[in-house]
């Protein structure tokens, strides 16, 4: 192969890489490498029969296509597994990434730097190359309000353990809505560790968990994943809700047992509590409430305030005639309530704008710039204990009573509008419903939503105390 293609494969990987996103290119399309272009086809090589197949299914056209644009002559493609003998790395081969100057904290990653005995295998090292931290997500700028003190303590508690120590809580749970700030205490713990080099810590999300997982069972390495991954002192698991699939499942409880067992530190956060997770096999789920379990909530408005002034501090550092007045951060704080991620957004157009401009920001630019950022509050989670409680608090019942087997009218009606509430203000699907219901069936679910909804209709005295309970509900 000469250089001409070679250019060529980098000019086709920079199409990809914007046809498809960062995200998804280093995961699926960063280890692919160009073997040979001859007439009107082209190898490329990956390194696992896994990467293989998936790229096979999902991406092969785009993959076709990008090369099509840049040579119009070739119309096949052909996709090789690379080296199907894994050769362990002659030990201290690589530098362990850990130890790079901390200048380079970009280039970090949470990866762990593999026992110094066993010999690593190439793949295990890259399945278990943590996913990449975000140099700004630090505890340095996380910013503590009412909402997140107690999940900040645990995290910081957990980042400043030693390798020995007892573990105070195990799992440590966090869970909280979209752009509250879970990533973010998770990347600092990670940063924390690395920083001091007393401990491993790798952050994964959990769908590196089951690439890696995947990737590695078909590279027919599993058990060297295992002992690798055992070998961490605190494993970061973040947005576990995604985690699916039974064989993943199966391997996520056996890591989660093994490391809890050896006292070892696990830290997870999902978009829900353990509860609630509704994929994951009830074994999973109470292993998981059986630490400490910490909501998030919403960013109340001093939070909100106090964020932005740290992000704006921050970004004078890079842009030294940057600056927001008082009145704008306080507008801002005001009006955009939903989350994290759109304060940043926010302040990233302000920041822009008066780059682009040259004139300063003032609040009449501001109401301009951000207008469409401004949503109507995001409702409330509502949780279908709550739903249970107040309930059976209207109708002077126990939760108990609605949970049970009995089918007297007075409990009959309660539980119909509670099942309804739970379909109408809840996410969680007829099954799960019913399961939460004392596990009745969801055709039982069904039949009461509909009972209800066709009696709101008709009843209006049914139909107030229906509005009364879902107001409650939602304050
Ligand atoms: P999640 O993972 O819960 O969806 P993130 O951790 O990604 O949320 O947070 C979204 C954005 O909001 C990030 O830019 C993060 O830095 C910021 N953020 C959230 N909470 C805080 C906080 N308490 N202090 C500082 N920044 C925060
Ligand atoms: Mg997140």
């Amino acid at each position: 192969m000469n250089n001409s293609d070679q250019d060529l494969w980098n000019r086709v990987r920079e199409r990809l890489k914007s046809n498809v996103g960062d995200d998804i290119f280093n995961s699926w399309f960063a280890r692919m490498e160009l073997e040979a272009a001859e007439g009107d086809t082209v190898r490329l090589s990956v390194p696992t029969r896994f990467l293989k197949s998936w790229v096979q299914s999902h991406y092969a056209e785009r993959l076709l296509a990008c090369w099509q644009e840049e040579l119009s002559t070739i119309t096949r493609i052909e996709l090789t597994v690379r080296s199907a003998v894994l050769k362990p790395l002659p030990p201290k081969a690589k530098a362990p990434e850990a130890v790079a100057p901390a200048s380079d904290k970009r280039e970090i990653k949470a990866g762990i730097e593999l026992p110094r005995a066993a010999a690593p295998i190439s793949a295990v090292h890259d399945a278990l190359g943590g996913s990449p931290l975000d140099p700004r997500l630090t505890f340095e700028s996380f910013v503590v309000g009412r909402s997140n003190t107690l999940a900040h303590a645990a995290a910081k508690q957990v980042a400043q353990g030693r390798r020995g120590d007892a573990v105070m809580f195990n799992p440590l749970y966090i869970h909280a809505g979209v752009g509250l700030g879970k990533t973010h205490l998770l990347q600092s713990i990670a940063w924390a560790g690395n920083a001091t080099a007393e401990r491993k810590v790798l952050y994964l999300t959990a769908e590196k968990f089951m690439y890696g997982f995947v990737a590695a069972l078909r590279a027919q390495n599993a058990l060297a994943f295992k002992e690798a991954l055992r070998a961490i002192d605190v494993l970061v698991i973040d947005d576990l809700q995604f985690l699916q699939g039974k064989a993943t499942q199966g391997e996520f409880c056996h890591t989660l047992n093994a490391l809890i067992d050896s006292g070892r530190q696990v830290v997870i956060a999902a978009d829900r509590p353990p509860s609630e997770l509704e994929t994951l096999d009830e074994r999973v789920r109470s292993r998981l409430a059986g630490g400490l379990v910490v909501e998030m909530g919403s960013l109340g408005e001093e939070l909100r305030c106090e964020i932005l002034k740290a992000r704006v501090t921050a970004a004078k550092l890079h842009h030294p005639g940057f600056d927001v007045p008082a009145s704008v951060l306080i507008y801002i704080a005001k009006t955009v309530t939903h989350n994290g991620r759109d304060l940043e957004g926010a302040l990233n157009r302000l920041l822009a704008h008066s780059k682009l401009t040259g004139q300063p920001v003032t609040l009449e630019m501001a109401e301009r710039e951000i207008r469409d950022l401004i949503r109507p509050q995001e409702p409330k989670r509502i949780k279908i204990e709550e739903i249970q409680r107040i309930v059976a608090r209207q109708y002077n019942v126990s939760r108990a009573d609605l949970l049970s087997s009995r089918r007297t009218a007075n409990v009959v009606r309660p539980r119909q509008v509670a099942m309804y509430l739970a379909k109408q203000l809840t996410l969680r699907s007829l099954p799960e419903i019913g399961r939460r219901f004392g596990g009745r069936d969801h055709t039982t679910v069904l039949h009461a939503v509909r009972k209800i909804e066709n009696l709101v209709n008709t009843d209006t005295s049914l139909a107030e105390e229906i509005e009364i309970l879902k107001r409650q509900l939602q304050d």
